[in-house]
């Protein structure tokens, strides 16, 4: 997915203090036609692990409509995770790649020194689109690896409480997911199949953690979670206490802290203003490569003021 604002300037939520955790409110942005919920990145918090990007989209009613179609645009530094709860979502990249996802898959793009990549949901899809759109920052040993995609049609689960755990990325609750990466992170969906589930969920004391509510609502570590909401929980915690009532489904993203300064502009994540303006540059003179089959054209740039970039501590 894109981010086609103008100028994504981070949010400025108020931090209410919860002990030592902070709930914060999503704010609305745009992606191509649809409205999202944008928890990642906050003013006060650029990152959670390499976690920095955090669009919680639907469900959308897409019968008979586009629905998702976000042209051909670039990224360098990073990874996309494109996680569904609900439809279809067609991806294709510079590569050469063309795979449909469907929920409970995981595509896994690898922009690295640079890709560019199209979504939109393909021309048959289901009536309703509800999905999360996430991206992992990449340290700055591999930020300028070749790109890579990566599709899994499977992924591991485990049982924990009543929760069925599925392990997008990294290790959780006993089940470890084959996806690439490049940091030590978490990303996890926990479900509430059927009836109410509660654990005491094992967690990594040297990560920080983000939980979000994707669908219904939950308790984490007795903190009320609606949708719209992010709640950020600290390094040195061994575990985390989960409820949720049946049908609900809950985000956990987590990692060590990445230690870096990231410098993100449109879709773009990296270290100094200089490389921003080169790779938009980069863009705009076509040098991405092209996307295959998409029917239109890219996504131009937005207009970059160097001087208003700057870089984060
Ligand atoms: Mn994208």
């Amino acid at each position: 997915m894109s981010t086609v604002e103008a100028n994504p300037e981070v949010a400025s939520n108020p931090v209410p203090e919860l002990h030592d955790l902070e709930l914060t409110a999503a704010r609305d942005a745009r992606v191509g036609a649809m409205t999202v919920r944008r928890l990642l990145p906050l003013r006060l918090r650029r990152s959670v692990g390499a976690w920095c990007f955090v669009d919680h989209y639907g469900p959308l009613d897409v019968d008979g409509v586009t629905g998702m179609n976000v042209p051909p645009h670039p990224h360098i530094g990073l990874q996309t995770v494109t996680w569904l709860l609900a439809g279809t979502v067609l991806h294709r990249d510079s590569l050469g790649s063309e795979q449909l996802i469907r929920p409970g898959q995981l595509n896994l793009m690898t922009a690295g020194r640079g890709i560019a990549h199209a979504e939109e949901s393909p021309a048959s899809h289901d009536p309703v689109l509800h999905g999360v759109q996430l991206w992992v920052a990449l340290p700055d040993g591999s930020r300028h690896a070749e790109p890579a995609f990566e599709h899994h049609a499977k992924l591991p689960q485990s049982r924990l409480g009543g929760f069925a755990v599925t392990v997008l990325v990294g290790e959780l609750a006993g089940a470890r997911s084959p996806a690439t990466t490049f940091s030590p992170i978490v990303g996890a969906e926990l479900t509430a199949a059927g009836r109410p589930a509660n654990c005491l969920l094992p967690l990594r004391p040297d990560f920080e953690h983000v939980a979000f509510i994707a669908a219904g609502r939950a308790s984490v570590d007795d903190v009320e979670l609606a949708v719209g909401q992010l709640l950020y929980l600290p390094d040195g915690r061994p575990e985390v206490l989960l409820a949720a009532p049946a049908g609900a489904t809950l985000m956990l993203l987590g990692g060590v802290p990445l230690g870096e300064p990231l410098l993100m502009w449109w879709n773009f994540v990296a270290r100094t203003p200089a490389e921003i303006a080169t790779a938009t540059a980069a863009w705009r003179a076509g040098e991405f490569g092209s996307v295959g089959g998409y029917q239109g054209g890219p996504l131009p740039a937005p207009p970059l003021d160097t001087a208003r970039l700057r870089r984060p501590a």
